[in-house]
């Protein structure tokens, strides 16, 4: 695990990327949050987002968040890695937002766990907007009937997308063209549902430039602010 002051130095060095990136496209930096992803990392991980009043991580596996979140008050998670089905019940009421809905069977699952406990959950649908066969999601072409069926879950509240662009380091297009078309799918159901459809979780350490320019307002990121993972 590295020092906090390296944490705050890689912390300094993303806010400048996402600064640059937004003055590029003429973007205000409130329009986007940082999302310090800290899977595989201690919960201390945790500790310096919070002193750095950083007061919102991603993680994503449940098991791993859960026990952070018994050492650690004053935090919000959200989920973003993918969830199984027959976990629903687990993750509600504990995660402050799930990211990663991608199935009609995961959907009622949280639904009926929200209802029993009288809690709203709120989701993202995760598209699998750059055609990945290695990535979860729902595909661009099925989308819009899941997020018809979402809106009829009463436990439930959709704020907007997320995706995984495709890992391809050499190739900023192909991130770009992932983001522009969760983009465009957002503007589409939000214009037929008339939900502002707000969250557009997009962007990680290697894409966030791509992501800002093509309209994220949530920047995942792990390893440039921890270093390189553990696993
Ligand atoms: C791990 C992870 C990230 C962070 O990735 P980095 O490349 O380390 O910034 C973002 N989103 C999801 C869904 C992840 O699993």
């Amino acid at each position: 695990m590295i020092e906090e002051k390296s944490f705050l130095f890689n912390l300094e060095k993303v806010t400048q990327r996402i600064k640059d990136a937004c003055d590029k496209s003429g973007r205000d930096m409130d329009g986007v949050t940082l999302l310090p992803v800290t899977k595989n990392w201690p919960v201390d991980a945790v500790r310096y987002c919070k002193n750095s009043k950083i007061t919102l991580v991603g993680e994503n596996r449940v098991q791993e968040a859960t026990s952070k979140m018994d050492l650690i008050d004053g935090v919000e998670w959200e989920l973003i890695g993918h969830l199984q089905s027959n976990k629903a019940k687990q993750v509600v009421g504990r995660f402050s937002r799930i990211q990663t809905v991608d199935s009609s069977k995961l959907l009622k699952r949280l639904d009926v766990a929200s209802l029993a406990s009288e809690v709203k959950t709120a989701i993202l649908l995760q598209v699998n907007a750059g055609e990945d066969p290695a990535k979860f999601g729902v595909s661009l072409a099925d989308a819009p009937a899941l997020f018809m069926q979402a809106l009829k879950c009463e436990g439930l509240q959709v704020d907007g997308l997320m995706t995984i662009a495709p890992f391809a380091p050499d190739d900023p297009s192909v991130s770009a063209k992932t983001f522009f078309r969760l983009r465009t799918l957002r503007d589409q159901l939000a214009s037929e549902s008339g939900l502002p459809l707000k969250v557009l979780s997009m962007g990680m350490s290697g894409d966030l430039e791509q992501a800002v320019a093509e309209g994220s307002t949530m920047i995942r990121v792990g390893s440039s602010l921890f270093g390189d993972r553990m696993v």
